[in-house]
């Protein structure tokens, strides 16, 4: 259906709050000042958020819109992977593993903290309010919802979009029923220098995925301090999927200090035991170069794997963004991309109706058939990665592309693609 004539002027009579100041909540904030909104960003964090140092997949044609649209700059360093490279330890190949499948891939390997950066110094001054944690979300009338604070105040908008992340209190509230889905297994993370590898040529080109019985490991160069990508000052990114059974999820999750966290362990609180079974499990099933990096990781960290699909993205005019809506495993490359479409669209809906509640329908239904359809791809490549993985060190390339085809039938433009 062709869009309603532009008129631009239903927009400048919004008076938008956002919850959350991460990706999707930045974007928000950007494509909807700029079309004359009234915005407001409020964030819990008292700072701007901490770099987790960690790396972030996009495809690099999404990538090169998010440049055209003046979301980030230019000369945004990253590095293009053009395959993932699918090996595996054998007795032949015992040091960088066996080659099976260089499976074509179009994705920008870049720094979660470089991308974060971009997008916050284009929040326009005034919007983003930090130390400002919303305790509640109500829609009074229409077109007036109130958010109230931790610190006791309340304040009413015209419309409300919750990039509140994994553990939205905008999912809680408009979907009571809608629960993560744990998947049974845990990403688990580090990074370091390159200086410190013994040699860097095997992580040169492309993204390493190193499969084994029950999971695989990832491993490429993101750039490093000052968003360098010259050699010898890049960073090594890591991230190794491990069968957690549901009932050892609380045990894996719990700290040092015996604190159980809920999502993500964060870097340095992983007991020594903790981080000490999981090099002691997979170091030997892992090529010994890749072993070796493992071996080095210290204030690693970790993710529970979930996922999980909305009935919709907006309920009145209380919206859902990012991680807040349909949250995908990470296997799908979505995370950031996902949050920021998100917000492009949603400023490109309300840009192209003279009607509110029709922009937001429009928006609505496009988000939750693209989003929940990203879900199920994320599903599928975990099955076929991490719960299902077959033996790879006796498959070809034929092999190794019919049973891809065979399990992940959802197709992507930046991975799967036939070679
Ligand atoms: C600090 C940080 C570092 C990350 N690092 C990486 C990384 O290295 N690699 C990677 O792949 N992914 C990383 N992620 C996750 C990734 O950015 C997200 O999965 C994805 O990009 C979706 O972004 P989002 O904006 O939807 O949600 P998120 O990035 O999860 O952001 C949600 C935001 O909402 C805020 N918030 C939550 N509840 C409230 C509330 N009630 N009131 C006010 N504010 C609230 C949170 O403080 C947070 O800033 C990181 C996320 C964060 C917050």
């Amino acid at each position: 259906m062709a869009p309603a004539a532009r008129s631009g002027s239903a927009i400048r009579d919004l008076d938008i709050a956002i919850i959350g100041g991460s990706i999707a909540g930045c974007t928000a904030a950007i494509e909807l000042a700029r079309l004359g909104a009234r915005v407001s960003l409020f964030e819990r964090s008292g700072e701007e958020l901490k770099d987790r140092g960690a790396g972030l997949g996009v495809p690099t044609a999404v990538f090169d819109t998010f440049i055209a649209r003046d979301l980030v700059d230019a000369g945004l360093p990253y590095f293009p992977a053009p395959a993932f490279l699918r090996i595996c330890r054998t007795a032949d190949e015992p040091r960088y593993g066996r080659l099976a499948w260089a499976q074509p891939a179009t994705l920008a390997a870049l720094n979660w903290g470089a991308l974060y950066r971009n997008l916050r110094k284009r929040v326009p001054d005034g919007v983003y309010r930090t130390r400002r944690q919303v305790v509640a979300i109500e829609q009074h009338t229409v077109s007036s919802v109130e958010l109230r604070f931790a610190d006791g105040a309340s304040a009413r908008f015209s419309l409300v979009i919750c990039a509140d992340g994994y553990a939205s209190l905008g999912r809680q509230t408009l979907f009571p029923e809608v629960a993560l889905n744990y998947a049974g297994y845990v990403l688990w993370r580090g990074h370091m220098p390159e200086a410190v590898l013994p040699e860097s040529p095997p992580l040169e080109v492309g993204i390493r995925c190193v499969g084994y019985d029950g999971g695989h490991g990832i491993f490429y160069f993101v750039p490093g301090a000052d968003d360098s990508v010259a050699a010898g000052e890049r960073l090594v990114n890591w991230g190794v999927y491990v069968a957690v059974p549901p009932a050892e999820l609380t045990a894996f999750m719990t700290d040092k200090s015996g604190r159980v966290h809920q999502g993500s362990l964060p870097p340095g609180m992983m007991p020594l035991a903790t981080e000490q079974a999981l090099k002691d499990k997979l170091m030997p099933v892992m090529p010994d170069f890749y072993a070796d990096i493992i071996a080095r990781g210290s204030d690693t960290f970790a993710y529970a794997i979930c996922d999980c699909q909305v009935p919709a993205y907006r309920r009145g005019r209380i919206c859902l963004a990012g991680d807040a809506g349909a949250f995908a495993r990470p296997h799908s490359g979505a995370g950031a991309l996902k949050g920021m479409n998100d917000a492009i669209a949603l400023g490109e809906a309300l840009r192209d109706h003279n009607d509110i509640e029709a922009a937001l329908d429009a928006w609505d239904q496009q988000r939750t058939a693209a989003n929940n359809e990203l879900v199920r791809f994320g599903n599928q490549l975990g099955e076929a990665f991490v719960t299902a993985i077959p033996d790879w060190s006796t498959m070809d390339v034929t092999a190794m592309e019919a049973w891809f085809n065979s399990v992940v039938t959802i197709r992507a433009s930046y991975i799967g693609e036939r070679s």
